[in-house]
């Protein structure tokens, strides 16, 4: 044997040692993170959830639901126990929140950021850990990682979707066992304020259009739940909104120079009207300081400006204003607030600045919070720059979906324009106030703004509002909610989790709603035409116009889809269960069209007692249907007080109402 060979097989003995070694060590690994840990066996528990000896608030809720959704999938009851209690249950474990088996495997819940949690699984133990608060776990400001943790494993390992509130919208995949893939990940929520306001405050002046009493507090109920549920709250308690509303009363006589000057007089044009401020005037940003100093100095100052365009004349804001953009008023219609009105982004970026910096030496943690909006909505255009500690809430005026590519494109460039400056971003649309209860299907077009702004560091979100048009809206709904936890997925993968609940009718009810979209998306003329002359608003009084967009006779190929969806459905429960919630949502919708064609505001031939048959039809249907949730009838009764010519009848409570 020569130097070489030797060198050979002894190269050759080593390569097979670390072979062995590192088998053995392989094996350990998949031992350690993915031993199979199994919770149900042949539909009967195989698993028991551990907590602390005295869990907290969010543990407790977390367990009940981790029960519910294991049972609605198996038949199997999983019992839920302490750890002094389990000690000799030989049985898996699933540990929930902060335990002392979660502490030894170094998993320290605590010390995790808001909201965040650890799933990992061992050898028949899966851990669910997160950073929770003390709270009211269905509290927005609650942090509930641990709850939230509950809800990624119940989507990843048993297919769970929440499609609307309540049961016929919570899809749980069918089996007879469960057990765990292997894991171990640490996930925060990708935005720190996951927002869509409630919409469960409308009222009306005629409220027998809306729910019964104990109808709205029950759907309040599951609506709060399933918005949990879809991991909506935040880690960050800010508050900002229209900051200087009562400013002229308290300032207006010592300080008539921070308020705007408009045709040399200081101030709101007449008594009571709304104003803007002297933005560019460095005593009030001392002055809006010092009141947020006063109060503590906290880590958010509000400098959104009120309710109004910016509309200081003074040398000084204009000195701070950048050229106007050549497209300022393209997609504004003349009539608009913002048409013709000077473009002043540049002066309010100015203004967040300035009153940050002067903030930051109080606390240099502090963010500004100001919106872009009106006529400081498009992005600046004097190369001023910003930086991570002005946060504005994008709120377009106008722009409404559906939109041309070219008016589409426009809004984008804003958002990243505003991006660029250096800032950071949230959405503050009104864009879901839009729609009424009509199949009013934009959900492409939106999930492609919304991941455009994600690629384009949206960091929070606000949308305002949630009207709960479970029936007509899903997909656009069920996009909204579900872009919050899977950011980056494909659109219509996510689409396809929504059609997939209803089983072997999926198929029949993607086209269904693929029709409504096309319909909407291809009437964006009748649309302007419909809502042009101003007597109807997008965000108001939708049912003045419903009749015109949404015609009787368009309905007819929606019910048509929805019949062969229910043939398809035929055999199967839940799937033909959740057809009839659509079809209940189609008729309904066509009820409301038929009603508004006769009572409408916008024709002065129309009177109450024309609509008085139809509407007491459309009303019926609502007391016979009101706990499906199709939609939130009290947003349509505020819809429809603005729209319609109503008569004192129904201005009682709809338990009184015949
Ligand atoms: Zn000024």
């Amino acid at each position: 044997m020569n130097n070489d060979e030797t060198k050979s097989a002894g190269a050759h003995a080593v390569r097979a040692l670390l072979k062995i070694v590192f088998s053995v060590l392989l094996a350990a690994a998949v031992h350690r993170a993915g031993a199979e840990v199994v919770v149900v066996r042949d539909a009967k528990p195989a698993a028991v959830i551990v907590t602390a000896d005295h869990p907290s608030a969010v543990v407790h809720y977390a367990a009940q639901e981790l029960v519910y959704h294991v049972e609605r999938a198996t038949g199997a009851k999983l019992t839920v126990v302490t750890e002094s209690a389990a000690k000799s249950d030989a049985r898996a474990r699933i540990y929930l929140g902060d335990t002392s088996a979660a502490r030894a495997a170094g998993i320290k819940a605590g010390t995790l950021a808001a909201e965040s949690f650890v799933l990992r699984s061992q050898a028949d133990v899966l851990f669910i850990a997160g950073n929770d608060g003390s709270g009211d776990p269905l509290e927005r400001d609650t942090s509930a990682g641990t709850l939230f943790g509950v809800y990624e494993w119940l989507e990843r390992d048993l297919g769970v979707r929440w499609l609307w509130p309540g049961e016929l919208g919570t899809y749980v995949p069918k089996s007879r066992s469960i057990s765990v893939r292997a894991i171990d990940a640490t996930i925060a929520p990708r935005f720190f304020q996951r927002h869509l306001r409630t919409g469960l405050s409308f009222t009306s002046e005629h409220p027998a259009l809306g729910f019964t009493a104990k109808a709205a507090e029950d759907y309040a109920k599951e609506q709060t739940v399933f918005l949990r549920r879809c991991r909506m709250g935040r880690s960050e308690r800010m508050s900002y909104g229209h900051a200087f509303t009562d400013w002229w009363e308290r300032y207006g006589k010592t300080h008539p120079e921070w308020f705007q000057l408009v045709n040399g007089k200081r101030g709101p044009a007449k008594s009571g009207a709304r104003y803007s401020m002297c933005v560019s005037n460095p005593e009030l940003h001392r002055e809006i300081v010092a009141r947020w100093k006063a109060k503590g100095a906290s880590d958010f100052i509000n400098v959104v400006e009120n309710d109004i365009l910016g509309l200081c004349e003074c040398e000084n804001c204009k000195a701070w204003d950048g050229p106007a953009p050549a497209d300022a008023m393209k997609y504004y219609p003349p009539g608009s607030k913002v048409y013709g009105s000077r473009f002043v982004s540049d002066r309010y970026a100015r203004f967040e600045l300035a009153v940050q910096q002067l903030a930051a030496k109080e606390n240099p943690n502090v963010t500004a919070i100001g919106y872009v909006y009106f006529n400081y909505f498009q992005a600046p255009t004097s190369g001023v720059k910003l930086n991570s500690h002005v946060l504005l809430g994008y709120c377009p005026s106008s722009g409404w979906y559906p939109r041309d590519d070219d008016e589409h494109a426009w809004y984008q460039r804003q958002w990243k324009g505003w991006g660029d400056t250096g800032a950071r971003l949230f959405v503050r649309v009104n864009y879901f106030l839009d729609g009424y209860c009509m199949p009013y299907i934009f959900a492409h077009q939106f999930a492609d703004d919304f991941q455009h702004d994600v690629r384009h560091g949206m960091v929070a979100t606000d949308f305002d509002s949630l009207t709960g048009q479970w029936g007509t809206q899903g997909p656009n709904l069920y996009l909204l909610l579900r872009l919050h936890t899977r950011p980056d997925a494909k659109p219509d993968d996510l689409l396809a989790e929504y059609y997939s609940a209803f089983g072997p009718a999926a198929a029949p009810v993607k086209a269904y709603f693929d029709a409504w979209e096309r319909y909407t998306m291809d009437n964006r003329p009748l649309l302007a035409t419909a809502f042009a002359d101003r007597i109807a608003s997008r965000w108001r009084s939708w049912a003045k116009v419903a009749h015109r967009v949404f015609p009787t006779e368009c309905f007819a190929q929606g019910e048509t889809l929805l019949a062969r969806a229910a043939e398809a459905a035929h055999g199967d429960r839940d799937a033909t269960e959740r057809v009839a919630f659509l079809q209940a949502g189609l008729a309904h919708a066509k009820l409301c069209s038929k009603v508004a064609g006769l009572l409408t505001l916008a024709d002065p031939a129309a009177t109450p007692e024309r609509g008085a048959a139809a509407l007491a039809e459309l009303l019926a249907f609502r007391r016979a249907n009101e706990r499906k949730w199709i939609g939130n009838f009290n947003h349509n009764a505020w819809v429809e007080d603005l729209s319609w010519k109503l008569s004192k009848e129904t201005k009682q409570a709809p338990d009184l109402y015949p």
